[in-house]
Order: structure tokens, then sequence, then C-alpha cells
């Protein structure tokens, strides 16, 4: 048995149809030979909950079967998660990741990767993707956060495998069945659980899917380090993975349907949704995308003082940070994701003062397109 979740994992409907949920922190075995192998994995069983625990699993094969990888392991959080990724024994040579992250992932990298000696280089992914020599590892994240550009996992993965790097995605902001990226090339799919995955804005997490050999050296460095999913927390997003593709697909057809309208709407100043014909990643977003996601943004006249007038008058829509649960959420970029970012970082990567990131849950198209109707037009 894997220490981590596995696809194909999933109990045949015999039993407890829901996943079991076991706080226990220990587990006891009959004798000193059977706790002997379990702990060196050479027989199944639990052995201490900072190794992995029956929610925790459920929740990982839920991920591997939807990301179609072999396997999954959990995290406390998005950046536990990440945190994991780029300080995991998986290769000698620096870094390199894309210089558009989210605002947390570039705040990591910056304050604290450096202190370790671990080197990170910044590329641009829209463009010649001129990456190092040696680099072990290459990041993106698609689509973006805030401006949903989405980036071309198949010509990232073929640069990266010609360098000898594994590809990793952050791809919370657009979850299976929408996207799959270990079918585009990447090696490594990454995912705030806390966002579409859990998916009800109750449970903060994170996961990394991929292949069996790059997940024994992580779950090892999670092991070591106890960056573990706890088991409520597990049991709550190994349930939310039912209605996954449900959810994921409902809400990406109200963002389009609030795109289109937005796009045509007076006051609005630009909206960025790759499912729009204008967006710059339309193409490779059809190519590589079941449906373009549930998020988009888009910029109103006035800069951040026209942005603060639409945004305080959200009577549906929840003035929020995060994203990807079954409420609508909106945020400032300015003052949540990207707060941490540098100014001048911000205007690099197109980030204006008057930008509303909006993320689409399961109301009635009517009743949002009704609420940012009356806000815009105060
Ligand atoms: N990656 C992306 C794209 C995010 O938007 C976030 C959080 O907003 C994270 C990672 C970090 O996830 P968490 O908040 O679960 O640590």
């Amino acid at each position: 048995m894997k220490p981590y979740g596995c696809r194909g994992d999933a109990a045949p409907p015999l039993g407890p149809l829901a996943p079991t949920l076991a706080r226990a922190t220990t587990f006891a075995h009959e004798s000193a030979e059977a706790l002997r192998a379990v702990g060196a994995g050479e027989r199944p069983g639990e052995f201490y909950a900072r190794y992995g625990h029956p929610a925790a699993r459920a929740f990982e094969s839920a991920v591997a079967e939807a990301e179609g990888c072999d396997g999954a392991v959990s995290f406390a959080s998005g950046m536990a998660a990440l945190h994991a990724l780029f300080c995991a024994p998986l290769g000698e040579g620096p870094i390199a990741v894309a210089r558009d992250l989210y605002g947390g992932t570039m705040a990591m990298i910056d304050k604290d990767l450096s202190r370790f000696g671990i080197r990170v280089v910044r590329f641009d992914p829209f463009g010649d993707l001129a990456l190092p020599d040696h680099v072990r590892l290459v990041h993106i994240e698609t689509p973006t956060n805030p401006l949903c550009r989405v980036v071309d996992v198949a010509r990232v993965a073929e640069v990266a495998h010609a360098k000898g790097a594994l590809l990793s995605v952050d791809a919370t902001f657009a979850p299976p069945p929408l996207q799959r990226v270990c079918s585009l090339g990447a090696d490594l799919v990454m995912h705030s659980a806390t966002k579409y995955l859990g998916g009800h804005s109750d449970a903060i997490g994170g996961v990394l899917g991929g292949q069996h050999e790059q997940l024994a050296a992580i779950e090892g460095f999670r092991r070591r380090t106890g960056g573990i999913l706890g088991p409520d927390t597990a049991w709550l997003v190994a349930r939310s993975m039912k209605t996954l593709a449900l959810r994921a697909r409902q809400q990406a057809e109200t963002a389009g349907r609030l795109a289109r309208w937005l796009a045509g709407r007076k006051g609005v100043a630009a909206v960025h949704y790759p499912g729009l014909e204008g967006h710059p990643d339309f193409a490779v977003a059809k190519r590589q995308m079941e449906l373009p996601g549930a998020m988009l943004t888009f910029e109103v006249l006035g800069g951040l003082a026209g942005a603060a007038r639409v945004y305080d008058r959200f009577r549906v829509i929840g003035r929020a940070p995060s994203l990807g649960g079954v409420e609508s959420i909106a945020s400032l970029p300015l003052h949540t994701s990207h707060a941490m970012v540098p100014p001048a970082d911000r205007a690099r990567a197109g980030i204006a003062d008057g930008l509303i990131r909006l993320s689409v849950g399961l109301e009635p198209y009517e009743t949002l397109a009704g609420d940012l109707e009356r806000s815009l037009s105060a």
C-alpha cells in the first residue's frame, strides 16, 4: 500500500458509501513484527497519521482519478503543497518559475526559498521560453491569477523536458474536468484545495498529483516536515470531490455568459476571460480546456475609486478573498491576491488598479447579472 492515495484505490460500492474518518493519531497492530511491517510499507494498514490516514487517502485517490495521474499527496494548504513542490528532493539545480504567479507564491520564492539556497529564475511563459541549462523544475500557473491568461502546457512541457526538467502546473483556477494538465505533458499538478476541490469555502487544503516516482519523494518530504492535511478537513474535501465535475461545469457555463454580457456593457473597460474571442489565449484555451473556467476579471472606468464604487454595491456577490466556492465572491487583486507584489511588477503584469476579480458560483445567471447590472449603473 502506498502512503498516499492512488488512482483506482476507491473502494467498490460495498460498506460505507462516505469516506472513512479516523481522527486517531496512531494505529495499533497485533505484534512487533506487524507494526514494523506496516511502518515499513511492506504490509497494508495505517501507522501514524502524519504518514497518512484514511480520509487523506480518500481525497488523494479522488484527485488522482479526476486528474488521470498515478496518485496524489495532500497538504494542510495550497502554500504547504507548493513549499513541498519546491523543496522536496526532485533533482538538482535551479527552479524556473513563470513570471505570472499567485502573489503568495512569489512572496514565498522571494522571502523564503532564497534563504535556503534554492535558486529560482523567472521566465515568460508566453515568450520564447529561454530556460537556463540544468534547471530541475519548471513551474507555471494556468489560467493565471488574476488575468486568466492560459499557458500552452504542451509547448512548455516540450521545452522543459528537452532540458531534463520536470514541469509542474498550479491548476487551482481550473480544476478537472475543465482541464487535465498531466494529459498535456505536465509531470505534476498542484491545487489549492481550498478553492474548487473543496468548493464550499469551509476547508483549507492543498494537493500535488503526479507520477509515483516524484510522489514518493514528495510524500517523504511531507512525512519529515509534517504538512499533511488533517482528518476532518480531508474528509470534507474528499466528500466535495464527488460533485466537483458538476460544480465546475455549471460555474464555468455561468461565467461564460456573464463574461459575454459584461463585454458588451457600457462602463466596463475590459473583460479578461479566455472564452472571449478577443482574449489573447482564446485559441489555446479552446484547444486544451473543456471549458474556459469560472474565473473572470473585469476593469471598470475610474481606476481604484471606480472599482471600489461598483464593488461596494454588490448585494449577492460576496466581498471576500479566495475563489472556487459555490457562492460567488469578488475581490480587488490590488488589495488581496497581489497586495504583496511590488507596484512595478503589478504594472508589468498588466494588473490595473481598477480590476475586479469575480469567482462565479452556483447562483442562477439572472441573479448574478442583476447584481452586476445594479452595481455598475451606480
Ligand atoms: N495557488 C493559487 C493560484 C492561489 O490562488 C492560491 C490562494 O489563493 C494558492 C495557490 C494558495 O493556496 P492556499 O490559500 O490554500 O494556501
